[in-house]
């Protein structure tokens, strides 16, 4: 039977030291704020939105929560920003995406100050991740590199392979097992033989938002399995990962719930923080 990579164990680990760090502020008169913007009200959204705003309040941070109806123009949404971009008790700023379709993710991305991007969308942050000078991604790659981390799974020299290509999971979870010397292989939706392809990696990163894609035949007997995918069926909620037959052949395994997802919202009070530190230096 494999590992089982507990997210809720790191999730718990890394809430401690964010605690620790955020009373230490506050002896000192400082306060971290965090401003999360949704607009509309598609459910999940409004359920991460929650999650983030009650952490917050639970690490000793200030949380912002703003809902705006779903027919916001665009201009509203980035006036909203503006002020918060000038707010001196904001420091990370958070827009709940999918937004309406009259939105474009990108302008709000661009429109957002740099130093208060929390998930890395402007496309500074993204430029300075991707060339290597940066390791400040958005929070779901790095709550996998926290995971793997926590465990001591080792990257330098091992054939990774990462299912998905999307700007928030895909491609910076590529760089990140890049800069820790890991082989990568990309796969995505045109891939031919992705059976065979995942076959041959010892770590294997699951971002796809297909219900139990990866099958136990297509895992190495031994290979760390990390899936990202959070999936609603009839039965609840499934990984990207047939659990229950890759649990049996795989080295290490991260559930759904209770894996990536319990870690993703800590790294969103991490990069608070670490818009905090930018912001007083
Ligand atoms: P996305 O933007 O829809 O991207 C999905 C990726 O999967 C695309 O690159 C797509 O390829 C690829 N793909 C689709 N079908 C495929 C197939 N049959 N074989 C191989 N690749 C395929 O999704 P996302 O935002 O990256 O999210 C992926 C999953 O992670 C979703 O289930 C989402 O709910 C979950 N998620 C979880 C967290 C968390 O904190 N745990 C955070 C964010 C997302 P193309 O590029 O060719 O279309």
């Amino acid at each position: 039977m494999a590992l089982i990579l507990d997210g809720k164990q790191v999730a718990a680990a890394e809430k401690g030291d964010l605690i620790a760090k955020v009373a230490a502020l506050k002896d000192k008169g400082f306060t971290c704020g965090l401003a999360i913007i949704m607009v509309g009200d598609n459910p999940a959204s409004r359920i991460y939105m929650n999650r983030l705003d009650k952490l917050a309040k639970s690490i000793g941070m200030a949380s912002h929560p703003y809902h705006l109806p779903a027919d916001t123009p665009q201009e509203e949404v980035l006036a909203l920003i503006d002020k918060l971009n000038a707010d001196p008790d904001i420091d990370g700023i958070i827009p709940m995406m999918p937004m309406p379709a009259h939105i474009n993710a990108d302008i709000i991305g661009e429109g957002i100050l740099a130093q208060k991007d929390v998930d890395a969308i402007h496309p500074y942050n993204v430029g300075l991740f991707a060339s290597g000078k940066s390791v400040w991604a958005a929070s779901t790659p790095r709550a996998v590199m926290a995971i793997l981390d926590f465990y001591g799974i080792e990257l330098s020299g091992r054939h990774a392979v990462v299912i998905g290509r999307s700007n928030v999971v895909g491609k910076p979870m590529t760089h990140l097992l890049l800069s820790r010397n890991a082989t990568v292989t990309v796969c995505h939706s045109k891939t031919v033989n992705l059976a065979d392809i995942v076959r041959q990696a010892d770590v294997i990163v699951a971002a796809v938002g297909y219900p139990r894609l990866v099958k136990a035949e297509m895992v190495k007997p031994g290979a760390v399995v990390v899936d990202v995918g959070i999936n609603e069926v009839e039965s609840g909620i499934v990984g990207d990962v047939d659990y229950d037959e890759v649990v049996k052949v795989a080295g290490a395994i991260t559930p759904v719930p209770g894996g990536v997802g319990a870690v993703s919202t800590i790294m969103v009070m991490q990069a608070v923080l670490r818009d905090f530190e930018v912001l007083h230096k």
